[in-house]
């Protein structure tokens, strides 16, 4: 018989099985301990669970599906994983110190199908969804490695989370469990391109975890050439999306907006920007792209980008310029890619 990985599955799922073993309920807090808690190893290192349930779980679970293949460390403190999944599939997650904060970026595809002309993840095509286990387990891998503990955590990784909607959901729900890795939904960021219906259903499900929306673009046109998933969500219809979303969740949108040199990052595109999102409770986050092999794209000077940021705070909207992190490891964004295992 095939073991179930025991790693991201739903804390119900144990207690059921606990049940049908006859086992009593207050052992799955112990289940947990072990495998979110002190990462065990094995069924036979959890000492304080009778030794015929270790046996039983043996025989019935494996402890994780996947193997940490490689692991680049950037001069910044910036570490890319890259993470296999037998049998034959790759995702890449990074994690991110910044003084007391850990933020890790994890994957939700390997690959992604909305396909971005700047992103090395698009550009490499789509293989298929992760399951909530194995986005679960990105982070499980990640901090038995390291041994530390992520306090933030993105979905910003390879591929669109909400086209992986109910993989993500319920991820979300172990890893904010209080059985599960007891993360709070006010520390996670779901991002995306732009999923209308899905947009809203987060806003309706999760209210507390945070929404970042990649802009790039004001006008249709221009969103086309950057985002080719644009010609079946067009603006309108993601921006009415984010407005339904922040009625709902009150909570403010983060707005990603990658500048490309001479693409979309002229004064004028600021402007269009600015009206656009004015009155909106929002933040922008301006990121100065990253060169990719094979995408046409080449990043803007810094006067640019600062031009491009006074347009926008002259309009009373609240920007960043983001610093770019782990760029000598290929770990900045849009720079993932390695998706064949
Ligand atoms: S930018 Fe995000 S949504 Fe676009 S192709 Fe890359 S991973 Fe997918």
């Amino acid at each position: 018989m095939r073991k179930k990985n025991l790693i991201g599955l739903l804390p119900s799922d144990i207690y059921s099985w606990l049940e049908e073993e006859g086992e009593p309920s207050f052992r799955a807090r112990q289940i947990f301990q072990w495998i979110y808690e002190k990462k065990a190893d094995s069924f036979f290192d959890m000492t304080n669970l009778p030794v015929a349930l270790r046996e039983k779980l043996d025989s019935a679970f494996s402890l994780g599906s996947s193997q940490i293949k490689e692991i680049q460390k950037s001069k910044d403190g910036t570490v890319k994983f890259l993470i296999h999944f037998p049998p034959q599939d790759n995702v890449e997650a990074v994690l991110i110190p910044h003084r007391d904060r850990r933020t890790l970026c994890l994957s939700t595809q390997v690959g992604c199908p909305a396909g971005c002309t700047f992103c090395a993840t698009g550009l490499a095509g789509f293989r298929r969804n992760l399951t909530y286990q194995e986005i679960v387990e990105e982070i499980w891998v990640i901090e038995k490695e390291t041994g530390m503990t992520a306090n933030n955590l993105v979905f910003m990784g390879m591929g669109e989370p909400l086209l992986n909607y109910e993989n993500v959901h319920r991820a979300l729900q172990v890893i904010n469990s209080p059985e599960g890795f007891r993360k709070g939904a006010r520390r996670m960021t779901v991002s995306t391109v732009g999923i209308p219906d899905k947009i809203v259903k987060l806003g309706r499900d999760w209210p507390e975890v945070n929404l970042a929306w990649s802009m790039h673009a004001p006008r249709d046109e221009l969103r086309n050439l950057l985002i080719p998933l644009n010609k079946v969500y067009p603006l309108e219809q993601v921006l009415r999306a984010i407005k339904e979303y922040l009625a709902v969740t009150h909570r403010r949108v983060t707005i990603e907006y990658t500048l490309w040199n001479e693409i979309n990052d002229s004064k004028e595109d600021a402007q269009e920007v600015a009206k656009l999102l004015k009155k909106l409770l929002i933040h922008v986050n301006l990121i100065p792209g990253n060169l990719v092999p094979s995408s046409a794209f080449s990043p803007p000077s810094p006067r640019r980008v600062k031009a491009f940021a006074s347009v926008l705070e002259e309009n009373g909207i609240q920007v960043t310029i983001r610093k770019p992190r782990g760029q000598d490891i290929q770990a900045a964004c849009g720079e993932l890619y390695r998706i064949y295992g």
